[in-house]
């Protein structure tokens, strides 16, 4: 299975594009190698450009929960870009996109689309400021909110100390209104609450962490962190651009029993194309300009093609036994890995959320950030690179989620745990 073609266009790529891709991950840098290069997808296959054809566990990142090229959400596609593709002009199908959303979060009563899953956690924590009139924010270390410079900041030596800047180019004086936290441990939410020397407008929480793997919620947790912004006046965002419609058809939220006062959308409710959302209790909505004060704006934002794919999309997710056939391909899949590393002496944990799961290569269960970190990284390097080499195409870095589609049949599972057999022994 020869990748001569993928490596000749990188090396061009790097010429070009900074690090030769558009986001990083895509890179393949934590696991060495380079990228491939796709030519294209169908189903739950993906081909690169020298022609080899992989079983897709990435999913674009999560959107591709039908699987690629669903036909009814192509053909509506080809319709909808007969009609033009952007007006710059409200159209009927954000209406109907929003009327899916609200219903599928009754946490919600207005929702604002815009095209980024980032666009959506900075506008949210825009409004939240204003809202409340305080400037500082919470997040847990590991937890990823896009790249938005309040966003790409890490905890400093602890808990309630100022955060620093996890990316150059990040100021210093704008990182300072951040806090970390550690996930799980409601102590040191608790902390910052108290020593915080400026307000805290709003927590900020994946619904499902996956960005540092998949890591659960401990019993009570969100509950606790429900419990402490109410108290001390914050407002709660659940940042639900990955777990949305890919725990259940609705989010976290609806799972864990929280009413947030913001929620983040983005990744499926696009369907494969650049859709996110904000949205939440309308009177902090309604600040939003042209109704209010908090300026927010998108040149494509609620982009016609955009919105028929979520529709579309949404529409299908709803049908009867959809979430209960993703969660058992998922948990055939996730149980079978970790069978074989079993079997195979090599010591792994695994966490699912739904349709989506993490293999740790750890000693012990994950449940936040230092714990994930301290995984077998080189180990999991292997890992990916026999199971691509065996035709199975997983996210390229321990730190991911594997996302599991509507498309992946029991064959494709059962060829997937064969490639895990060749993988696991001597690894
Ligand atoms: C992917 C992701 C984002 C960022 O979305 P983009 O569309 O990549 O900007 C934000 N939050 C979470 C939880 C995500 O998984």
């Amino acid at each position: 299975m020869g990748t001569k073609r993928s490596a000749q266009i990188f090396r061009k790529a790097v010429k070009l594009i900074p690090g030769g891709v558009n986001s990083p991950v895509r890179a393949f840098k934590a696991v060495g190698g380079h990228p491939l290069f796709i030519s294209k997808a169908r189903g739950s296959k993906i081909y690169d450009a020298d022609g080899n054809a992989y079983i897709d566990y990435i999913g674009s990142w999560g959107p591709m929960i039908l699987g690629h090229c669903h036909p009814l959400v192509t053909s509506a596609l080809k319709k909808a870009v007969d009609r033009g593709t952007s007006y710059g002009a409200p159209t009927e199908l954000e209406v109907t996109l929003a009327e899916h959303t609200l219903k599928a979060f009754p946490s919600m009563e207005m929702v604002r689309f815009v095209s980024s899953g980032t666009e959506a956690t900075m506008s949210a924590i825009r409004l939240a400021r204003a809202y409340t009139k305080r400037d500082g924010i919470l997040k847990f270390e590991g937890c990823y909110h896009g790249h938005a410079d309040s966003l790409l900041v890490k905890a400093g030596s602890g808990a309630a100390t100022l955060g620093v800047p996890d990316s150059p180019g990040v100021p210093a004086d704008l990182a300072k209104h951040t806090f970390n936290a550690t996930y799980n441990d409601l102590g040191s939410v608790r902390a910052v609450f108290e020593a915080a020397p400026v307000g805290i407008a709003c927590v900020i929480v994946e619904g499902a962490p996956g960005n540092m793997g998949v890591v659960l919620p401990k019993d009570g947790f969100m509950e606790g962190l429900r419990r402490l912004c109410t108290k001390y006046g914050a407002l709660l965002i659940m940042d639900e651009v990955m777990s949305g419609f890919r725990l259940c058809y609705g989010g976290a939220q609806k799972i864990y029993n929280i009413d947030p006062d913001l929620t983040c959308l983005g990744k499926v409710i696009g369907g494969g194309l650049p859709v996110g959302g904000f949205g939440g209790k309308r009177k902090i909505m309604e600040m939003l300009s042209p109704s209010g004060p908090v300026y927010q704006a998108g040149t494509l934002s609620g982009n016609p093609i955009a919105m028929t794919a979520g529709i579309e999309t949404l529409k299908l997710l709803q049908k009867k036994g959809t979430y209960e056939k993703l969660y058992k391909t998922t948990n055939t899949l996730c149980d079978g890995i970790a069978e074989i590393a079993g079997r195979r002496g090599v010591p792994v944990h695994t966490a699912v959320a739904g349709s989506m799961f993490t293999v740790f290569f750890s000693e012990k269960p994950v449940t936040n950030w230092p714990d994930a970190r301290g995984s077998d990284t080189a180990r999991f390097g292997r890992y990916f690179t026999r199971m691509l080499k065996n035709g199975i195409y997983l996210p390229p870095s321990q730190f991911e989620a594997v996302f599991v589609g509507l498309s992946h049949t029991k064959e494709e599972i059962t060829k997937t745990l064969e490639a895990a057999e060749k993988t696991f022994k001597g690894l």
